[in-house]
């Protein structure tokens, strides 16, 4: 797999000598949610496993769909919405790899669409507040004609930044928001994801 593919797999399902980022973010969905996020997230990417073992990808888009394929076949609210957040993302190559235009234009899409679907604004405390900030900030980078590797590192530190003010707000959207005050000081584990998974990008291809 490429080193970025391997990173996320790396980071959310663990090695053999160490647990994956899914145990502590199931933890966080334990805290203000129903508690099956690290679930969901582990079924996801064991999916991706499947599907790369299965399909051979061979392209960023083929490998971007195996991602999506794994999320779409996924339950949770999370699922769904991140399958179709890297369809958008597989398709925005038109080569073998996307330009450093071609990936923002498609982390946009995929934010907006994300958005259609969930409906949740900045400020819900959901995935949006972490992917929102890394769009905009990969947008700013692409129309600099800056160095994509910094660009990346630029996106990942938005959406880091995005995830931290999850902490301190009530939900509007998704299953913490059944639960008012008490998800007041947990960090949304949707939106840490998000800044993980960017970071493992950003971290493999520099
Ligand atoms: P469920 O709440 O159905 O159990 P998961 O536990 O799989 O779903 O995923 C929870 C995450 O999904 C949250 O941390 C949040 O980031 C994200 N989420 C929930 N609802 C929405 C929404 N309407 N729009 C965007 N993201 C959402
Ligand atoms: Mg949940
Ligand atoms: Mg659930």
């Amino acid at each position: 797999a490429p080193r970025w593919v391997a990173a996320m797999l790396t980071t959310v399902l663990g090695t053999s000598t160490g647990g994956g980022a899914a145990t502590a973010l199931g933890e966080l969905d334990r805290q203000a949610g129903d508690g099956d996020f690290g679930t969901n997230l582990t079924s996801a990417f064991t999916r991706v496993q499947d599907e790369i073992a299965a399909t051979s990808p061979q392209t960023f888009t083929a490998w971007l769909t195996a991602v999506s394929r794994g999320f779409l076949g996924t339950g949770g609210t999370s699922g769904p919405l991140f399958g179709m957040f890297f369809r958008d993302i597989a398709r925005c190559a038109t080569g073998d790899t996307p330009t450093l235009t071609e990936l923002a234009d498609g982390l946009a899409a995929a934010v907006a669409t994300v958005q259609r679907y969930g409906k949740a604004q900045v400020g819900h405390k959901t995935m949006v507040d972490a992917l929102v900030p890394a769009a905009q900030a990969l947008s700013e980078q692409a129309a600099a004609d800056a160095d994509p590797v910094g660009a990346l590192n630029v996106a990942a530190e938005a959406a880091r930044a995005g995830a931290l003010t999850t902490r301190d707000i009530v939900a509007r959207r998704g299953r913490a928001s059944y639960v008012g005050e008490v998800a007041r000081g947990v960090l949304d584990p949707g939106a840490v994801a998000v800044a993980l998974l960017i970071q493992c990008a950003a971290a493999a291809v520099g």
